[in-house]
């Protein structure tokens, strides 16, 4: 919606999303693993598949590190305002 809007701060918002979703995601992924114990880390078990697919979009189109610099650089940008 920022986007559309044309307001600056539209990038900050897209990178903020994908921050929280992809580590949430992974963070779920990884309990569910735990929680088979062993089963769940075996190439057959579907809470593996999961735990890699959430795991992909920490590092695909901005890794979390590389968006946690950013975010970084836009809280102190914003705090100088
Ligand atoms: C399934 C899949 C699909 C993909 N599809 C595409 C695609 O369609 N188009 C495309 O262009 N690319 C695609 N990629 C590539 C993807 O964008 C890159 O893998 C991603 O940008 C990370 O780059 P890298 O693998 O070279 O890791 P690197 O850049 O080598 O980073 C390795 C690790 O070091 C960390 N790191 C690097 N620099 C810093 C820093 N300055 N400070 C802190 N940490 C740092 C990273 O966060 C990461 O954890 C795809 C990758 C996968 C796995």
């Amino acid at each position: 919606v920022s986007k559309e809007r044309g307001e600056t701060e539209s990038v900050n918002h897209t990178l903020l999303a994908k921050y929280r979703t992809s580590t949430i995601a992974v963070k779920a992924a990884a309990d569910a693993v735990q929680i088979h114990g062993a089963q769940g880390i075996g190439a057959e078990a579907s809470v593996q598949r999961h735990y890699r697919d959430a795991k992909v979009m920490e590092i695909i189109e901005g890794t979390t590190q590389i968006q946690q610099t950013m975010l970084g650089q836009f809280a102190v940008r914003a705090a100088r305002l």
